[in-house]
């Protein structure tokens, strides 16, 4: 059972990290440049680590900003505020993104257009086959190491692990916790989950300082992601942006 527990924390923060590291704070926010190889070995991190649950970056980067827009009104795509449940907040979730997908929508924010965009890999994410594929990955994985047939019932979370994550954030981030700052919208942190989520549910500290680069903005938050941000700009892999560096 150590090696099942082991891969599901390993997939669990892998995967978190490259939606909050490359979706969120490189596609959506700008927060730091990385040069061309760099941006395609993250770019390859994200459709290996999301696997089954592969979000294309560019559709996932409009869909946020919207998100930022439009915050807990009924433009949201995903405000806790405006759904009875977290099911039917994500079903009004995926049908936005791929409204950004299909190309049926698209965002006002001026920068969008420029952002990277890798075809091959795009397409190999969303098609369907490679999704069963890397189901298949997960299942043969089980398969070899699960020691009783009740370790399978956490094979749901590995295909749905995108899906687990965003409804998690989204939901909570806007809904429990503590408030640091009066921003227009229901934004709140959390620290003991947070753990869980690399930084991604303080989330009024970001609708507040949405360019920086630390997501904690107080002594006794953590935001774990934020110390490996950090390593990288050391070594030169990211350079973050000026402003992303601000103390607040
Ligand atoms: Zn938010
Ligand atoms: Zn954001």
């Amino acid at each position: 059972m150590l090696i099942i527990i082991i891969f599901l924390i390993v997939h669990w923060y892998a995967s978190v990290f490259a939606q909050s590291f490359f979706l969120h704070r490189y596609m959506a926010h700008r927060m730091f440049i990385m040069n061309p190889f760099w941006e395609r070995f993250f770019y390859l991190f994200t459709f290996v680590t999301q696997g089954s649950s592969f979000l294309h970056p560019k559709s996932y980067a409009q869909l946020h900003l919207e998100h930022h827009k439009h915050s807990d009104t009924e433009d949201d795509p995903h405000s806790p505020h405006f759904f009875q449940d977290v099911l039917s907040m994500m079903i009004n979730t995926g049908r936005i993104y791929m409204e950004f997908k299909d190309g049926k929508r698209i965002s006002s924010s001026p920068y969008i257009q420029g952002l990277p965009t890798w075809n091959r890999l795009d397409s190999l994410g969303n098609n369907h086959l490679v999704r069963l594929a890397f189901c298949g990955i997960y299942i043969s994985i089980y398969w070899v190491f699960a020691p009783t047939p009740w370790a399978y019932l956490l094979l749901p979370i590995h295909f749905l692990m995108g899906p687990i994550h965003g409804a998690f954030v989204n939901w909570c981030g806007h809904k429990y916790g503590y408030r640091n700052y009066a921003t227009n919208d229901e934004s709140r942190n959390t620290f003991i989950w947070d753990l869980f989520f690399v930084g991604e549910t303080f989330q009024n500290n970001h609708h507040r300082y949405p360019h920086r680069l630390n997501f904690a903005t107080h002594w006794y938050e953590l935001d774990l992601a934020y110390p490996i941000i950090w390593l990288m700009s050391k070594l030169r892999i990211i350079n973050p942006c000026s402003s992303s560096l601000s103390s607040k």
